[in-house]
């Protein structure tokens, strides 16, 4: 049988030098890229468990040590997977689920190993922990997630986490089958050594697809970085344009209104003059702020220039856009900005229209929203013009 003809140790101790070989991918990826969380905790779970492999397949270390160290060294690489994942997910309670029954984990691992001596049940318990500890990661990626927000990238490593976890259970039913001499099913071929390495594969297989969920990760932080604005976290005005496309384009198909805001920032020239460029960014800040929180989640918010921002709102018509102007202006207006113990406050102007008598291209509901903001200055500033106002005058 050709199975039999394999080298199991030979293909262990490859996958030993694979596992460290990741470690080595994703450090240099951490060093280029500080803002990606979990990747150490990854790479501290490959070099346990590449340890592990190297201290199981090792011939000079007794059944005793290989038991202990070995089992231990699994089950902390298995939690530092599960802290990673939680780590890069942003699940924030990964890591203290896990701390606490990892101590006693560890007392357990000590008491079966040095006092009492049981390697069996030291194995058994090992084999037990593991399985938790890959269901664990297996349901953080395929259950924590909205269905259309998981990206096929975590459904392939969750679903590796569950195959991993299948094969130790059924490692897990096999070490118990011989009642009267259980380590026998330890060091005979095939089914401790075969069981292994296919653990050892399916993990392998569970570093490719956490690495493609790093580069999913990397590649959504870009695109991400390219369409917004570093200082306030809200589109920039490329990515403000397209949106306004793709809303442009469904007002069209089913014949809504859509209102657009121009929004600028009364005197801050005079603001960034007596306080400072820094203090300057501070009162953008707040302003983007606000103003995130009181848009809808479905209108379209950009920083259109440096105090100048633009709001898209669909299906909306002047009246109910003047609404929210004007509470932008009001809730604005009564805002402070503290400059150590100095409060300072500053106001806005808003330009409003809708697409229902201008028409829906950008440049036309641009050009009345700035025909009105500009209103709104000469009225003495901090005001809300509603373009309709200005067909009338
Ligand atoms: P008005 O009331 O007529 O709008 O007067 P204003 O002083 O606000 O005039 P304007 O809108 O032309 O001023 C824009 C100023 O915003 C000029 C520029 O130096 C400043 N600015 C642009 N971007 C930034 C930024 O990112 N940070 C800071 N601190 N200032 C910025
Ligand atoms: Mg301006
Ligand atoms: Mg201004």
């Amino acid at each position: 049988m050709m199975i039999q003809s394999l080298d199991f140790k030979s293909l262990l101790f490859m996958s030993a030098l694979l596992a460290f070989s990741f470690s080595v991918l994703l450090l240099a990826t951490r060093a280029r890229i500080a803002t990606l969380h979990g990747l150490m905790h990854w790479v501290g779970a490959n070099l346990f468990i590449g340890s592990a492999v190297l201290i199981f397949i090792s011939e000079t270390l007794s059944l005793a040590t290989r038991a202990l160290c070995g089992g231990l060294s699994i089950v902390i690489g298995l939690s530092l997977y599960f802290i990673a994942l939680s780590n890069f997910e942003e699940y924030r309670q990964g890591r203290k689920l896990i701390k606490k029954p990892l101590i006693v984990v560890f007392m357990i691992n000590v008491l079966l190993a040095i006092f009492l001596k049981n390697q069996y049940h030291l194995i058994i318990f090992n084999t037990a922990i593991c399985v938790v500890l890959s269901a664990m990661s297996a349901i953080l990626l395929l259950k924590s997630h909205q269905r259309s927000q998981r990206s096929i990238e975590q459904i392939i490593t969750g679903i590796s986490f569950a195959t991993f976890a299948s094969f130790t259970a059924y490692r897990l039913y096999i070490l118990t089958l011989d009642k009267i001499n259980p380590i026998h099913y330890l060091t005979q071929w095939p089914y401790n050594e075969i069981t292994f390495l296919i653990c050892m594969l399916t993990l392998l297989i569970i570093n490719f697809a956490f690495i493609a969920m790093v580069n999913v990760k990397i590649a959504a932080e870009l695109t991400h970085a390219a369409g917004h604005d570093w200082l306030t976290g809200i589109m920039n005005r490329r990515r403000f344009e397209e949106s306004f496309a793709v809303s442009q384009a469904s007002s069209v198909r089913y014949g809504y209104t859509q209102s657009m805001l121009l929004l600028d920032l009364d005197n801050f020239k005079d603001i960034n003059d007596q306080y400072g460029h820094l203090f300057g960014d501070k009162v953008i800040k707040t302003f983007a702020h606000l103003v995130k929180e009181a848009v809808r989640e479905v209108d379209i918010l950009g920083r259109y220039g440096g105090e100048e921002f633009c709001i898209v709102m669909p299906d909306t018509n002047e009246a109910d856009a003047l609404i929210l102007a004007e509470r932008i202006r009001s809730q604005y207006e009564t805002t402070s900005v503290w400059l150590g113990s100095k409060r300072i406050s500053c106001t806005v102007s808003i330009g409003v229209c809708d697409s229902s008598k201008i028409g829906n291209d950008f440049k036309s509901l641009f050009e009345a929203a700035d025909q009105s903001l500009y209103a709104a200055k000469k009225a003495g500033k901090n005001a809300v013009v509603a373009h309709s106002n200005l067909l009338l005058s």
